[in-house]
């Protein structure tokens, strides 16, 4: 492959690094890489005292999974019945 002009190294890794505001694949990059807090989608479950929570379907089918005890800090989780509980119940 012909180079046609002599582009510095340094220039090449600015271009392609910088962080273009109006350019459309730092726009979804950004957007893919948002903070996301799992406290939010993890939850204690007071019955059988374990803390589970939504999982997508290729970890689990049943769309939920429940976490060894001991492993996670139940501090500050949402009090919430895991679906397994919630069947037992009703
Ligand atoms: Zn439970």
């Amino acid at each position: 492959m012909p180079q046609k002009d002599n582009e510095h190294i340094i220039d090449y890794i600015n271009r392609k690094t910088y962080k273009d505001p109006k350019n459309e694949f730092w726009k979804h990059y950004s957007k893919r890489n948002k903070t996301y807090h799992v406290d939010k989608s993890v939850f204690y479950c007071v019955s059988c005292d374990n803390v589970w929570s939504k999982v997508p379907k290729y970890i689990d089918f049943l769309l939920w999974r429940i976490y060894p005890k001991g492993h996670i800090p139940t501090i500050n989780k949402k009090r919430k019945k895991c679906p397994n509980c919630r069947g037992k119940n009703e």
